[in-house]
């Protein structure tokens, strides 16, 4: 099993867009700063969606061009269409990664984007070859990896097709969304020990929700099939817009708490971490629902006094 991984943090992203109080734009640079003193190297900050469908990112040009954080960090945006891309081309210096989509199952892409798979794919194919001719990194993720809320299973085979095209049309890391957090640690490590075979030279990311209390679980079965990348949300922020109740990203704390007790480095500060969950939980004024964020670190050293 690799003693490191990398972890990006995508709560500024797939958390904030699930508050239904709009946070300022202020309080949100400020937490993206925090989170990139904590060490993350890899945050996902904006998208690039219609004003109109998700108010809470509408600020994402403002939040690009005023964060100040180091040179080394990757900030990822999301785009989920070609006129999203082409806003996101105004800011193009402001960001390293972009991220194209779909929904392995048809009647989430419909509900989520409002077009079938094969249009979202053929989009998704002419964007990923503008990205890369902008010199960006071309990342994709396929949501509802693990199961559909409508439909049940997705097949194993349906979601490495595509992201095998992804990788095709030049996507050089994958992620997997379990975007209604349906996916099991034995699934996980069958799908990830198959993907990483399917896909070679290809970056694969695991994104687990814990909608049902399943995240960590999973990710620690991706990292046994072999999975070195992950993507979470700090203070188990997030969901997905559809259908209501997708509510929590696995929490960045625990995650990297998991892998530093079991000596899987991930270049974070727990404490800083924990520190930056606990400012978004004073900024949106309610209480978070990570168990670091309650319990605090382990501190070996208290203990054996
Ligand atoms: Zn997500």
């Amino acid at each position: 099993m690799s003693r490191s991984v990398q972890i990006r943090e995508v709560g500024p992203r797939d958390g904030f867009q699930n508050e239904p109080e709009r946070i300022p734009t202020d309080d949100k640079i400020r937490l993206i700063e925090a989170l990139a003193r904590a060490g993350f190297r890899r945050i996902e900050v904006a998208s690039f969606v219609r004003p109109d469908v998700i108010p809470q990112l509408s600020d994402g040009v403002e939040v690009l061009n005023r964060i100040d954080i180091p040179d080394d960090v990757q900030l990822m945006v999301l785009i989920p269409n070609s006129k999203g891309l082409d806003n996101a081309l105004k800011v193009r210096d402001r960001f390293h990664e972009a991220a194209i989509f779909v929904s392995a199952s048809e009647t989430h892409n419909k509900k989520n984007v409002n077009r079938s798979v094969a249009e979202t794919m053929a989009d998704n194919a002419v964007m990923a070859k503008r990205v890369r001719a902008e010199g960006l990194k071309c990342a994709a993720v396929v949501a509802t990896s693990f199961g559909c809320p409508y439909e049940g299973k997705v097949e194993l085979g349906r979601v490495l097709d595509l992201a095998e095209r992804f990788a095709e049309a030049g996507a050089t890391e994958i992620g997997f969304g379990d975007t209604t957090g349906m996916c099991n640690p034995m699934y996980a490590r069958d799908f990830f020990a198959a993907a990483l075979e399917r896909l070679p030279g290809v970056e694969i990311t695991a994104h687990f929700h814990n909608t049902r209390g399943q995240g960590l679980a999973n990710a620690y079965a991706a990292l046994e099939a072999g999975c070195t990348s992950f993507e979470s949300s700090f203070g188990e922020l997030g969901g997905c817009p559809v259908p209501k109740g997708s509510t929590g990203n696995i929490a960045t704390e625990d995650l990297v708490s998991m892998f530093h007790e079991m000596g899987v480095e991930t270049g974070l500060d727990l404490p800083a971490v924990i520190d930056a969950a606990r400012e978004a939980q004073r900024v949106l004024g309610r209480t978070l629902t990570s168990h670091s964020l309650v319990a605090g670190p382990i501190d070996w050293h208290l203990q054996s006094a």
